[in-house]
């Protein structure tokens, strides 16, 4: 037996310089040893106010820390106060980030009300025009947010990557006497288009402390091999996701793995889940996806997890799965009233399982867990708090009555923390 225990150690978080976004008083923090912020982009009509406000309020109910809106045209640039107005009458005070592309330049000299209404702006170096265009423009959008005082995220992308730094990298890499793959060129193109476009921001007044950097591209390898060079390039907190992850499971776990990766290594101080929704798919599915990557990674703690075994031939129906799956809803519904009725609840763990192999076990290991009979077992289920049995639940009502015990545990060990807080 070796002698020392077997350890990860603690994550080792990359120290980026602090950036602060803020709306009114309200103001998250990216970098600086802050926790992870997670956030989210809107797929409505920037130009219909009500109907934006209303999946922004959705996306930060659902725990998304800002919010992202594309500001296209000049109808999406003069919604945006009203949208920020909609949202402040409705109590939410997350802050906005503006996605401009192409004309943003003139969208945000045009409507001063939309510059100030946004709590960040999002500029793509590769779209913002061509050559001399390019650095004009640039400069521009870079002279209002230094105007209203607003931070910038200098946002890369592999789909629209600028094309003469592009060719000017092929160049250098030509005269190389051992010339790199095309692909080495395009990562370092897009790191390049990164680093140069913030150092010009800088030079052109914008302070450092007001930069976030982001290299989106669409396959994992190149998302870990792009932001290892870009951490270690620079202190700008840095962004992290990939773009046009993809639909379903194949977005989630390619999200997962590449964010995982970099995050486990101290890499990343926001992220964003680009999740394509099904058709009438519910857009905060990004959100929770990235909580979850941060909850299941032990880096931050948003809702109570439920623990649930996958089922096999011993699992005698499906009753098992759904009462994983309503526990785990009516958890998650619960969290908005939850959050600062209970502090500390959104680490509580619940654990689910379908038969006696291992149900006992794991449940006694959650903070609090049920062990449903599986075939051939007595049709009876043993409930665990605190590592210890309890009652033991039958007949038709098992999955009210056991909701119930997790509500009276909640208020019982969550409730007295907090009397005992404010004491
Ligand atoms: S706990 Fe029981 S039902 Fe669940 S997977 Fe294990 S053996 Fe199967």
């Amino acid at each position: 037996m070796n002698d020392a225990p077997m350890s990860v150690g603690p994550l080792k978080r990359r120290q980026a310089r602090a950036m602060t976004v803020r709306w009114q008083d309200h103001s998250v923090v990216m970098g600086g040893g802050a926790p992870v912020v997670v956030q989210s982009m809107t797929n409505t009509d920037t130009a219909d106010a009500i109907a934006t406000a209303i999946q922004v309020k959705d996306l930060a109910r659902a725990g998304s820390e800002l919010v992202r809106i594309t500001v296209n045209t000049p109808a999406a640039a003069e919604a945006v106060p009203a949208i920020r107005d909609q949202l402040d009458r409705m109590g939410v005070h997350v802050p906005l980030v503006g996605d401009f592309h192409y004309n943003g330049h003139k969208l945000l000299q045009q409507v001063p009300g939309c510059a100030q209404a946004l709590s960040k702006y999002r500029i793509n170096p590769g779209n913002v025009g061509a050559g001399r265009r390019r650095d004009d423009n640039f400069a521009q959008m870079i002279e209002v947010a230094c105007r209203h005082e607003k931070p910038v995220r200098i946002g890369v992308n592999w789909g629209s990557l600028d094309q003469d730094l592009l060719a000017r990298l092929m160049d250098t890499n030509a005269a190389r006497s051992n010339p790199w793959d095309a692909q080495s060129v395009m990562r370092e193109a897009l790191v390049t288009s990164a680093l140069e476009s913030a150092a010009r921001a800088e030079s052109l007044g914008l302070p450092g402390n007001a930069i976030t950097l982001s290299a989106k591209v669409s396959n994992v390898q190149d998302l870990v091999a792009v932001y290892r060079s870009l951490a270690a390039r620079c202190d700008y907190p840095l962004h992290l996701g990939l773009t046009e992850a993809g639909m379903g499971s194949k977005g989630i776990v390619a999200s997962t793995a590449g964010i995982g990766v970099l995050l486990q290594e101290g890499i990343g101080d926001t992220i964003r889940v680009s999740l394509t929704p099904e058709p009438g798919g519910d857009r905060t599915r990004e959100v929770v996806v990235a909580q979850e990557i941060l909850q299941t990674m032990g880096l931050r703690a948003f809702a109570p997890l439920v623990v649930a075994c996958p089922g096999c031939g011993r699992t005698s129906s499906t009753f098992f799965q759904e009462l994983a799956s309503s526990i785990q809803s009516f958890l998650r519904e619960q969290m908005p009233i939850w959050r600062s009725r209970y502090p500390g609840v959104e680490s509580m763990q619940v654990a689910v399982m379908g038969c006696v192999v291992n149900g006992p076990g794991e449940s006694r290991h959650a903070d609090i867990g049920i062990s449903l009979p599986g075939a051939d077992e007595a049709p009876v289920a043993p409930v665990f708090v605190d590592g210890e049995r309890t009652v033991t639940l039958k007949g038709e009502r098992i999955a009210e009555e056991f909701q119930a015990i997790v509500e009276n545990y909640v208020q019982r060990r969550y409730g007295a923390a907090q009397h005992v807080e404010h004491a």
